[in-house]
C-alpha cells in the first residue's frame, strides 16, 4: 500500500514538473528535477551544477553585529563602518549570500513569482548557517511583514515564503501574523537613514503585548541599512522578547 501511495505521489510530482517546470535560481533556466533510476523517480535538483559556482556566500571575517563580510582594511575590525556608527535594536544578524552575486535571483523571487527558489535558498541556509542558527535556541521565526494590500497584489510576501521554508528546514515554528504592517510605507531605496526611520514610524504593530517567546529570529530577503529590522526588533523587545536576531538571504559587502 505504501508503495502505491509513493507511486501516486511520484506521478503527481512528474505531472507538476512538466506543467510547471522548476527553474534554476541563478540562470532561471528549466531544471531537470527528476530522473528514472531503477524504475524509481529520483528527485532533488534545485539548481544547475554550473550555476551553483556563481553564487557567493558571505564569508568570514564578518561584522559581529550585522554579519556583513569585512574585506581589505576592514578585515580585522569587529564592526563594519555602519555598525560602528549606529546602534541597532537587534542582537546579531546572519546573511547567506553576498548581494551582488544573487541580485537577479532575488529580483525574480520577489517580483516574478519564482517562489520555488525558496527551496534552494532554505537548503543553502541550513547547510551554511544551520549550526549557528540552531545554537541560538530560537523559539520563533517572524518574517518581515508586507502591507496586506501589497501582498494581495503580488500574491505573496517573499520574506514569508523564505521564512516558511527555513522554519521547516530548521524545525523552528514560524508566526507570520505576530507582527503586522499597519500602513504602506514608501520604498526605502531613495531615503537616507533619517528618512527611513521616519518612514517606519508606526508602520508596524504587534498583535499581542505579552510576547511569550524569548528568542526571536526575524527573516527578510535583503539587509541594507537594517532600519526595518531594527524597528521590528524594538517592538518585539517592548513586547517582552529578550533576544532578537535576524536572518536575511543577502547582504551587501563593504569594499
Ligand atoms: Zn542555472
Ligand atoms: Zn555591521
Amino acid at each position: 500500500m505504501q508503495t502505491v501511495t509513493k507511486e501516486i505521489k511520484d506521478v503527481f510530482f512528474v505531472v507538476k514538473e512538466i506543467v510547471y517546470p522548476r527553474r534554476c535560481p541563478v540562470c532561471d533556466g528549466i531544471l531537470n528535477t527528476f530522473e528514472l533510476k531503477d524504475r524509481r523517480i529520483k528527485r532533488g535538483r534545485l539548481i544547475h551544477d554550473d550555476c551553483i559556482k556563481k553564487i557567493k556566500y558571505v564569508k568570514a571575517p564578518t561584522c559581529i553585529k550585522c554579519g556583513k563580510g569585512l574585506k581589505g582594511e576592514d578585515a580585522d575590525k569587529e564592526f563594519c563602518d555602519d555598525c560602528a556608527k549606529m546602534k541597532h535594536s537587534y542582537d546579531r544578524g546572519f546573511s547567506l549570500f553576498q548581494y551582488r552575486s544573487v541580485s537577479g535571483s532575488i529580483y525574480r523571487f520577489k517580483y516574478m513569482g519564482r517562489q520555488e527558489y525558496a527551496d534552494f535558498y532554505a537548503r543553502a541556509t541550513k547547510k551554511v548557517l544551520g549550526k549557528k542558527l540552531s545554537a541560538l535556541d530560537i523559539d520563533l521565526i517572524v518574517p518581515v511583514p508586507m502591507y496586506r494590500r501589497k501582498a494581495a497584489e503580488r500574491g505573496y510576501n517573499q520574506a514569508e515564503v523564505y521564512a516558511r521554508k527555513v522554519s521547516e528546514m530548521l524545525d523552528i515554528p514560524m508566526c507570520a501574523d505576530l507582527v503586522q504592517r499597519s500602513r504602506n510605507t514608501l520604498p526605502m531605496k531613495n531615503l537616507d537613514v533619517r528618512g527611513r526611520r521616519n518612514n517606519l514610524k508606526k508602520a508596524f504593530n504587534i498583535q499581542r503585548n505579552d510576547v511569550k517567546f524569548k528568542c526571536i529570529l526575524i527573516i527578510d530577503d535583503i539587509y541594507t541599512t537594517g532600519s526595518t529590522i531594527d524597528e521590528i526588533a524594538r517592538l518585539l523587545r517592548l513586547a517582552g522578547a529578550k533576544k532578537v536576531y535576524f536572518l536575511t538571504l543577502a547582504i551587501g559587502q563593504t569594499t
